[in-house]
């Protein structure tokens, strides 16, 4: 009997500790969504541990046999079983496992989502796709959404060329939003019946391809993902156009402050530092607690090693992206 008045006292004390944080949580269930979006990666594109890296944070992380997968998300249809990829990353395997896992899907073998989307050339968020080739899967023209200047660069370049040559990928071109307000406007694009998906082009490196934000609406709620960009500010009303309608966005997270990169100065950096984002969007954070989320993580963030940090992160009412939390939509 004692045992288990402990018990029910520990499982009340772990509920609530459940509701001191669920400010920031992402919701449970909402009314009419069809899709689920999961989480199922939140690091830069060399992940954790980084190839290059002997500090702590990657020293300890082959110790104990952590792994942190670069950004990305899959989502499922709930009527059709359909799924979807956004970002095709190098732990594309363990990812799709986790997709179908808690999608409850199986059986897809050679096709193992219905299409994927791309945002950019950077190798953590394509190189994946080189596992539905020949050599590997095998896949019959799964169907790969990107703009026009990434398509191409995939068509034309090996290992990527092999793919589109032998039907293992067909490319689908979609039509992104200029990142001014003034420019050329954006096509919308259904990669399976019922997600609709808004491409807009951000600010990045851009050596083999432009780089685009994606927005995903389902019947119920609209969701952001803006794994990499430079600057929230190069094109006046970006953030805000980004962020219009969004009821939970997934935004660059690469660093924290500046701080993780010794020596370089802050203003220097590519991506906007975490800090720098939730200065710009306390006024949000305070309207809509946990509808921002860091992802992109770089090995170095503090974030992806320091609980309180991501506490007094949550108190701000911003959210670290777990791996497989979902977002109904
Ligand atoms: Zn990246
Ligand atoms: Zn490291
Ligand atoms: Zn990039």
């Amino acid at each position: 009997m004692k045992n288990r008045l402990s018990s029910i006292l520990i499982l009340h004390l772990l509920l609530l500790a459940g509701c001191a944080t669920s400010h920031t949580a992402p919701p449970v269930n909402v009314e009419g969504a069809r899709f689920d979006a999961y989480v199922l990666g939140r690091a830069q594109d060399g992940g954790l541990p980084h190839v290059g890296c002997e500090k702590d944070c990657c020293a300890k992380a082959r110790r104990s046999g952590r792994v942190e997968t670069p950004a990305c998300i899959g989502i499922h249809d709930r009527q059709t079983d359909r799924l979807v990829l956004i970002e095709a990353t190098p732990g594309i395997d363990s990812q799709l496992a986790l997709l179908h896992e808690k999608a409850g899907v199986s059986g897809r073998a050679r096709q193992p989502v219905d299409a994927i989307l791309l945002t950019h050339a950077h190798i953590g968020h394509y190189t994946g796709l080189m596992h539905l080739g020949h050599e590997v899967a095998g896949s019959r023209d799964v169907p790969v959404y990107s703009t026009p200047s990434m398509s191409l660069f995939l068509q034309d370049n090996g290992p990527w060329s092999q793919l589109v040559e032998m039907d293992n990928i067909e490319l689908i071109q979609c039509f992104p939003a200029s990142a001014d307000e003034s420019g050329a406007p954006g096509k919308d694009f259904e990669p399976i019946e019922g997600l609709q998906v808004e491409a807009i082009n951000v600010p990045h490196r851009d050596e083999f391809s432009d780089t685009v934000a994606f927005r995903i609406s389902g019947p119920a709620r609209t969701m952001l993902f803006v794994p990499d960009i430079d600057r929230w500010d190069d094109h006046p009303g970006l953030l805000s156009r980004l962020l219009s309608g969004v009821d939970v966005a997934y935004v660059d997270g690469t660093f924290y402050d500046g701080s993780e990169l010794p020596g370089r100065d802050l203003s220097e950096i590519p991506h906007p530092a975490m800090v720098t984002t939730m200065d710009l969007l306390t006024e949000h954070a305070r309207m809509h607690p946990g509808s921002i989320r860091f992802i992109h993580l770089n090995h170095t963030n503090p974030v992806l090693h320091d609980h309180s940090l991501q506490r007094s992160i949550e108190q701000r009412g911003f959210g670290v992206a777990k791996v497989g939390e979902r977002q109904p939509l």
